[in-house]
């Protein structure tokens, strides 16, 4: 069965149990980019994940709307995914406003996830930066009383921060996790994406691809496994315990 995406406002959303983990991207394709193997993996260990894509991520020079939504289906079905969604702001001027700190935190208090993931705050992209900006507020709006946003009050658990920059800096993850076992399916959800990762790119090595893969086994190598992704925290982590620690 096809994983719907949803484009309807938060209030019209069908009814869902919630959401563990809920992944914010500016644009479709960021999430996979940035931590789609750690997707696969919680859903393979039965966690329900969705993806929320803030803008349509169009125009770009070999893409469509119609084009990136299909790719989008195709990267949803790569990954498995519980839910995905669109909230339709607009690609390219991607800012904090008040009306689209209701939208984010109105999705927040229907899909009420767990935990939410942000991009990493420090970007060259001004939607990236944009976006973890309005994140961070919606998540705290979220919990607001005698509002008008639809749902009930509610304020994610935690808010951590992947990787998917356009900055040339070493980054400096707080956490990485081994996705040996989900490179494949990470990889497939990012060649969903042909009109972004494979037309019109130099195919001389190194492609963007082998790049892509040479950073996984980088984060894979400084944890002594074959493919890992990193990840951003401003709060301390909280472990139930040491045994998940490799
Ligand atoms: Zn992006």
């Amino acid at each position: 069965m096809t994983i719907p995406i949803h484009t309807e406002s938060p209030a019209d959303l069908p009814a869902i149990e919630p959401l563990d983990m809920l992944v914010i991207a500016p644009h479709p394709d960021d999430a996979e980019l940035g931590m789609g193997g750690t997707i696969a993996k919680m859903i393979h260990e039965g966690m329900r994940v969705g993806v929320l894509d803030l803008t349509t991520g169009e125009p770009t020079p070999h893409g469509s709307e119609a084009i990136r939504r299909q790719e989008t289906s195709v990267a949803t079905e790569a990954l498995n995914l519980t839910w995905r969604g669109n909230a339709g702001l607009t690609n390219r001027k991607l800012v904090h406003t008040l009306d689209a700190r209701q939208l984010v935190a109105s999705y927040f208090r229907i899909l009420r996830p767990r935990w939410i993931f942000a991009p990493y705050w420090n970007d060259a992209h001004p939607d990236h930066v944009a976006a973890t900006d309005l994140i961070e507020a919606a998540r705290f709006w979220a919990k607001l009383s005698k509002t008008d946003m639809p749902g009930q009050r509610f304020h994610p658990e935690r808010i951590y921060y992947y990787f998917c920059i356009h900055l040339r800096i070493a980054v400096d993850p707080d956490w990485i996790v081994d996705i040996s076992d989900h490179w494949d399916a990470k990889l497939a959800s990012i060649l969903a994406y042909d009109s972004q990762f494979v037309q019109g790119r130099p195919t001389d090595p190194p492609t963007m691809i082998d790049q892509l893969h040479y950073e996984a086994a980088n984060w894979g190598r400084l944890i002594n496994r074959r493919y890992g992704e990193p990840f951003a925290t401003k709060e301390p982590l909280a472990m139930k315990s040491l045994r998940d620690l490799i």
